[in-house]
């Protein structure tokens, strides 16, 4: 779906490079996360693959076409929710679909129903400026949908909004993936790559450092262990750690959840936050 080689990119009177040497592909339907620290680079490798900053170096395919000499064709094939939306605040939520939604040649959806697929059908009359930050994600989502795009790009989707609203947000992001469509986000919550994305890329300063699947990655590079909490006899709760490796002839292992009542049972995987500053050296945030 989406080709990368060698792609670098430089800023108009910068003199460092913003990307260096990127390679990766994107495989259609799949979430694919953009992961790393502010300053990293995301948003600038969002709007290379969407075609905002055309002056770059080096390969970036979308479906086969060079995105450098796209036309606005491509505009028709992907979604776009920017960090920072830009709405007409005077115009009501539906307004400002409709007229989003009249810039596409083609347009599939109607606003109305993505907007009761958000939650916010009641809302559809408010004028923007009244609407809450999450009201304002989700109608920022809706609108990357009006013209049904086989590519959709998140930059931060759920920024901003409280653990509710995340769910809520995540929930549509899935969906939108078991109706086949490819999704790329950019963010710097572990906790969104690692339950949505099946394959991330941690970016720091402007390069690719590991892209992997955020289970292999939990699995490959976690401890390995099993932490046990039980009952002691004298009613103390104990918490002991076992290798996992050959767990089933470990006496120990065997003694203890034969002999005391178990509270909790846990393999121990690393968690992605860990492994981000064990590959990159760097915090995410
Ligand atoms: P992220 O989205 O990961 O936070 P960005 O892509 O926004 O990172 O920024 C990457 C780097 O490029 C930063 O050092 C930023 O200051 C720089 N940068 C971003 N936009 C511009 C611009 N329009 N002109 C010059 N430098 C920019
Ligand atoms: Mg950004």
């Amino acid at each position: 779906m989406i080709e990368v080689n060698g792609l670098s990119f430089t800023y108009p009177r910068c003199r460092e490079r913003t990307l260096q040497q990127l390679d990766f592909r994107i495989a259609e339907g799949e979430i694919f996360g953009i992961l790393g620290p502010s300053g990293a680079g995301k948003s600038t490798l969002q709007k290379i693959l969407t075609g905002i900053l055309k002056n770059y170096e080096g390969s970036a395919k979308m479906m086969g076409i060079e995105i450098r000499t796209s036309d606005s064709s491509l505009n028709e094939q992907i979604g776009v929710a920017f960090e920072f939306p830009n709405f007409y605040t005077k115009f009501t939520a539906l307004e400002n679909l409709q007229l989003f939604g009249s810039l596409y040649k083609k347009q599939a959806v109607n606003p109305m129903d993505l907007l009761r697929e958000v939650g916010l059908q009641d809302a559809a009359g408010m004028r923007v400026s009244q609407l809450s930050k999450g009201m304002k994600m989700r109608l920022n989502f809706c609108r990357a949908l009006l013209h049904e795009p086989a590519i959709l790009f998140l930059d931060e989707p759920t920024s901003g909004l409280d653990p509710g609203h995340a769910e809520g947000m995540k929930a549509l992001i899935r969906n939108q993936k078991a109706m086949g469509k490819t999704v790329i986000i950019t963010t710097h919550h572990m906790k969104v790559a690692e339950e949505l994305c099946d394959r991330i890329a941690f970016l720091v300063d402007g390069s690719i450092k590991l892209i992997d699947s955020p289970r292999e990655l939990m699995v490959r590079r976690g401890t390995k262990r099993l932490a046990v909490e039980y009952r002691r006899n004298d009613g103390v709760l104990a918490r002991t750690e076992f290798s996992l490796e050959g767990i089933g002839d470990n006496p120990d292992f065997l003694h203890t959840i034969r002999q005391f009542p178990l509270e909790t049972i846990h393999s121990q995987e690393a968690s992605l936050e860990q492994i981000f500053i064990e590959v990159t050296g760097r915090k995410l945030q």
